[in-house]
């Protein structure tokens, strides 16, 4: 059972090495790395089967280095890099017969494998699978043949089975678990193409619907406009609802490029109160249209970092909401405060509130209840930029009684 037990151990040792380069290797975006960090598991696989290798009669050792050595092969055409480190540990082991019966199986499949590299590639999963435990058997009948000629035949019932049987279950485990690991980035790689494709088509069909839209009925009216000659207060009326749809474009494309890069250009201190005291005067039409009473209860130089520009459109994006939830008026509180170096921003609001579910979907692409006058973009946009900025965001509301944002980023400076 000596030998049984031996091999065994080494063929649990190449599957967890094998486990950890797969993890490995999914991670890695980049495809000569793959093949690179692959070859690396072979080569190590190599190594190993001589840390575990076995004397089983007089000079004639047996383990499970043909089996790194077809299908590192296989898998990535360094068929002669492989053979040669085979054959030099093989060299550690003593130059004798079985060494010689070594180079002569190992040269010539070399030759056979580079050939077979690209038929291996184009071959089924299962196919993949059966060819590599075939060709491991047949080398292993090749070599225990060999060593029987040129040395005393192996009589040991065990050493067959060991040497026939082991290596291909390993061929067979080994080649298995590489491609069910294959195939699962395969199917991630389509799917994330997939939703890449679905978003293009809702950015096109945004683009036409939120830019295109206020860009025609602008030049509808600048071409009234040129046409015809109207009384002052009509033409200024004219000319404010076509700024009002460049507002909106804007703020879509706005938006957009935003969310499309969140990651920060460059990084400076945010005195909250400055920012979001200018966020409330850009938004302070909004509030004395909807007859919204704003209060705000700064605490004095707290410092965050990142970039302020994204900041701005973060908090105009939240607290544009909140005034929108209060067509009739209320009341919008913005506070922030320090505990220990957490800097928090509160922001509440006494508008339509949110359901359960509707809270759940916040941040959701095209996710609006505002019907044609939502986009369905804002949250999103706010949420990528605080995430960016490693800030946590919590939300309560309920039906009727309001929303409120608490908002918490580490401060490093306070003044
Ligand atoms: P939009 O404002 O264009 O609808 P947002 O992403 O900014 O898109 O908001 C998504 C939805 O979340 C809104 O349509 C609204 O239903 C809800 N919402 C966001 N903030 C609030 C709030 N403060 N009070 C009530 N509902 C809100
Ligand atoms: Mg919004």
């Amino acid at each position: 059972m000596e030998i049984t037990k031996h091999l065994l151990m080494n063929l649990s040792l190449l599957l967890v090495l094998l486990f950890f380069t797969q993890l490995i290797v999914e991670r890695q975006a980049k495809e000569d790395k793959q093949d690179r960090l692959q070859l690396y598991y072979f080569i190590l696989a190599i190594f190993t089967c001589y840390v575990f290798t076995i004397e089983v009669q007089d000079g004639i050792w047996f383990d499970l280095r043909q089996v790194p050595m077809i299908l590192g092969s296989l898998y990535t055409g360094h068929s002669f890099l492989l053979a040669v480190l085979t054959l030099i540990m093989r060299g550690f082991m003593g130059i004798n017969d079985g060494f010689w019966v070594s180079v002569i199986v190992f040269i010539i499949l070399a030759f056979l494998l580079k050939r077979m590299h690209p038929w291996f590639n184009r071959l089924s999963l299962n196919q993949r699978v059966g060819v590599s435990v075939i060709l491991t058997v047949m080398t292993s009948l090749v070599l225990i043949q060999l060593v029987a000629v040129v040395n005393v035949p192996i009589s040991h019932t065990e050493a067959w089975v060991s040497f026939i049987l082991i290596p291909a279950l390993t061929a067979g485990l080994v080649s298995y678990t590489i491609e069910t690991i294959r195939q699962t980035v395969i199917i991630r790689q389509r799917l994330a193409k997939a939703d890449k494709i679905e978003a293009v088509s809702h950015l096109s069909a945004a683009i036409s619907h939120e830019i295109r839209n206020p860009l025609t009925t602008v030049k509808g009216f600048l071409q009234l406009l040129r046409e015809q000659s109207y009384p002052e207060n009509k033409k200024k009326e004219f000319i404010d609802i076509a700024v009002q749809e460049l507002d909106r474009a804007e703020e879509v494309i706005n938006d957009y490029l935003t969310f499309a890069r969140p990651a920060f250009e460059k990084v400076e201190d945010i005195d909250i109160e400055k920012e979001l005291t200018q966020v409330i005067n850009i938004l302070n039409p909004l509030a004395n249209l909807n007859g919204v009473e704003v209060r705000k209860r700064f605490t004095h130089g707290l410092l965050i970092s990142g970039e302020r520009s994204k900041f701005q459109q973060g908090f105009i994006n939240l607290i544009k909401n909140a005034l929108e939830a209060m067509p009739s008026g209320g009341e919008l509180t913005v506070q922030t405060f320090l505990t220990g170096n957490v800097a928090h921003i509160v922001v509440k609001d006494t508008g339509v509130g949110m359901t359960e579910e509707q809270v759940a979907r916040l941040g959701e692409p095209y996710y609006t209840t505002k019907g044609q006058q939502g986009t369905g973009l804002g949250m999103m946009v706010t949420f990528s930029i605080i995430r960016a900025m490693k800030g946590k965001v919590e939300i309560k509301s309920q039906p009727g009684n309001g929303t409120t944002f608490h908002i918490r980023f580490s401060t490093s400076i306070v003044e």
